[in-house]
């Protein structure tokens, strides 16, 4: 990797670390959902960098994927289990990071510490060379160690410029062989932990989408919004709420790309055995003696 492009990995994972700890701080029991949402992202372009993804929120049973909707009136309550996950690009270099917070109350310090401890372990081995397996095996052990299961349909992932989700994932159960990483790659590993049943799924929207192909559509205005998805998100994820400042229907006419096949929604991710979900997670760039956290 060339000195210039480190550098923008790097400003990208930093922003992305500063606007979680940011959004950390406004999670209190009756605070809007929404609201904290668009603080998070208003200081992310404050800051010179744009959105990876739209600002996820998954909260106690809910494992991954959701985020607010124009018109989510769901607030923060005491005892709720916040997953907060912040995406964050510069030019397309990507930084991904996430915590969990519980809301005033400590019945899952436990999980959150597990989730936390399992992300450590992965960063102790992850390395030139070594393949996503050993990943997995350590952080499986460390999470059985707190007597938690990780879930294993929950994976990290490589990262390329402008793409999030670049071909390799890394497990956070025991896997034998798999990729391997090299030098250079950028790399995201989070650690998800339950007292559930291990696995995610589910069919609800989650108020995020991607554009799956471009197509002619006998709609002017849906015409519109997918040109103009394309050049503004470049292929990352999106949210329907950043549509309305490009059109007043936006919600409409998304709904036309919908029907069409040119866009497609990603599903709430459910925790299948209705366990509490705990998630930690860090970007890397690996190198040949190890790695450096660019989320740090
Ligand atoms: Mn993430
Ligand atoms: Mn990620």
């Amino acid at each position: 990797m060339n000195p210039d492009e480190k550098i923008k990995w790097e400003a990208a994972g930093k922003l992305a670390r500063e606007a979680l700890h940011f959004g950390k701080a406004l999670i209190k029991d009756g605070k809007k959902m929404l609201n904290v949402t668009e603080k998070i992202e208003g200081y992310v372009k404050e800051n010179g960098g744009k959105l990876a993804f739209p600002t996820n929120l998954a909260v106690n049973n809910v494992g991954a994927h959701w985020t607010p909707s124009t018109k989510s009136k769901d607030v923060f309550k005491r005892g709720d289990v916040v997953k907060l996950d912040v995406g964050v690009h510069i030019d397309g270099y990507i930084g991904d990071n996430a915590l969990t917070i519980e809301v005033e109350t400590n019945e899952y310090s436990k999980m959150i510490e597990a989730s936390r401890e399992a992300l450590n372990v992965a960063i102790d081995v992850a390395a030139a060379g070594v393949n996503v397996g050993i990943i997995g095996h350590a952080v499986q052990d460390k999470i059985e160690q707190y007597g938690y299961r990780p879930i294993a349909n929950l994976t990290g992932h490589r990262i390329k410029r402008y793409n999030l989700h670049s071909g390799i994932s890394i497990p956070s159960i025991r896997e034998r062989g798999g990729p391997v990483l090299t030098s250079g790659d950028i790399v995201a590993i989070e650690p998800f932990v339950t007292d559930g049943a291990g696995r995610v799924g589910g069919k609800r929207n989650s108020n995020i989408y991607h554009l799956r192909q471009i197509r002619k559509i006998r709609d002017e205005k849906a015409t519109k919004l997918m040109i103009e998805i394309r050049d503004r998100y470049n292929g990352l994820p999106f949210a329907e709420r950043w549509l309305h400042e490009i059109q007043d229907d936006a919600t409409k006419n998304l709904q036309k790309l919908m029907r069409a096949g040119v866009v497609s929604y990603y599903p709430v991710l459910d925790e299948l055995g209705n366990g509490i979900v705990a998630q930690s997670e860090h970007t890397l760039l690996i190198t040949n003696s190890g790695n450096e956290v660019l989320t740090k």
